[in-house]
């Protein structure tokens, strides 16, 4: 039987008579973009997160920029975040003219370590964008009072983590800004691009929102240099059918990580995923590191299990960003260490038990 890793189909038919009238109910609308799905889920969503206000964005990646642009910030600014993420939370750094700083992760949930941030802040650092990596939520206390002490913002990168909670608040509520993305393998997923960001600051929701569209005010009058990065109505629509099951999926997410763990504890050479205490886990991912990460990885892809890395190279590793290097001993480490076993709400025990099995006999 072969597992993929991820199964945003799977999401899909478990709710298509809803998805589908959904999506019919835009098209026979007439109203394409910004128009009363939009606004709906913004409202839906901003209250699932315990937030003041949201803005819908075309993607994760743009709601960082925005999010960074509507705090007033670009070029000359620094931005202190992680190399062990998504290449697309430094991207976004340097796509809002600002200059990433990347330090290091702590090892047990690959979050950033808020003692690395202190020591790598200048007289131009403005900000921190935490990464709630794999659905763990960051050290918020710690990182919130490095911040305090230094006057950042911060800024968190929900992508992986929706419906998270870090000592019963909902992750993107902490900081200044939350920054989601609902590409289709999230843990709320569209069925196409797009993204939102959360803040209870009005003002910053409203200047996002005047970015997110050419810079225009309500008479259409460009008031900053703006982009069009808009979340479209097809889309919202969707993620309003999904949004009510999203506490259900993460809590399905769980159920298969206890059943990983309940399986795989005792397999020499491997260590299993943490849960900080007062953090919930969401289980964007399932990330176990191996001894013989890359050995172990080409067995389980011969039997046809979708084992991953995520991600194979920390940012700095990469050409593009290769300038941003500095010495990350955690972040080198992790990089050859972890690999993802399949995870997705909809996982069948016996799909389970086919990834246990594997798993065994290729650490066997
Ligand atoms: C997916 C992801 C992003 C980018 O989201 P897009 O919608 O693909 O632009 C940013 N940060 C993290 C941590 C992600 O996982």
């Amino acid at each position: 039987m072969k597992v993929p890793n991820a199964n945003p189909l799977a999401g899909y038919l478990a709710r298509q008579p809803e998805i589908d009238a959904a999506v019919q109910r835009v098209l026979s609308g007439g109203s394409y973009i910004l128009g009363l799905e939009v606004r709906a889920f913004e409202k839906e969503f901003a209250a699932y997160c315990e937030a003041g206000h949201c803005v819908g964005v075309g993607s994760g990646t743009d709601a960082i920029v925005v999010a960074l642009r509507a705090l007033g910030l670009g070029p000359g600014d620094e931005v202190i975040t992680v190399a062990h993420t998504a290449v697309a939370t430094v991207a976004a750094i340097t796509l809002a003219g600002c200059t990433p700083v990347l330090v290091d992760i702590v090892p047990d949930t690959c979050t950033i370590a808020a003692e690395g941030i202190s020591k790598a802040c200048t007289a131009r650092t403005r900000a921190i964008v935490v990464v709630h990596l794999y659905g763990h939520p960051a050290e918020m206390d710690a990182v919130l009072s490095v911040a305090a002490a230094h006057d950042l913002f911060v800024i968190e990168d929900c992508a992986q983590a929706h419906g998270s909670r870090y000592k019963g608040r909902r992750v993107g509520s902490i900081g200044d800004v939350g920054c989601f993305s609902f590409y289709p393998t999230k843990n709320l997923g569209a069925l196409g691009d797009g993204g939102a960001l959360i803040t209870s600051d009005v003002a910053v929701a409203d200047r996002a929102r005047m970015l997110r569209e050419y810079g225009w005010d309500a008479e259409r009058n460009s008031q900053v240099q703006g982009m069009n990065t808009r979340l479209d109505e097809i889309q919202a629509a969707i993620l309003r059918v999904k949004l009510p099951y999203l506490d259900a999926d993460n809590a399905a997410r769980r159920r298969v990580a206890a059943r990983y763990a309940g399986e795989l504890d005792a397999v020499d050479g491997l260590s299993l995923p943490a849960q900080a205490p007062d953090s919930e886990h969401v289980y964007h991912l399932y990330v176990i590191r191996a001894a013989k990460r890359d050995e172990r990885l080409m067995a389980l892809r011969g039997t046809g299990i979708g084992a991953a890395v995520h991600y194979p190279r920390a940012v700095h590793q990469m050409r593009a960003y290769a300038r941003l290097a500095s010495a990350l001993p955690e972040t080198e480490r992790a990089v050859n260490e972890i690999l993802s076993l399949p995870m997705f709400p909809e996982m069948t025990e016996a799909q389970q038990q086919t990834v246990v099995d594997a798993v065994r006999r290729v650490c066997a």
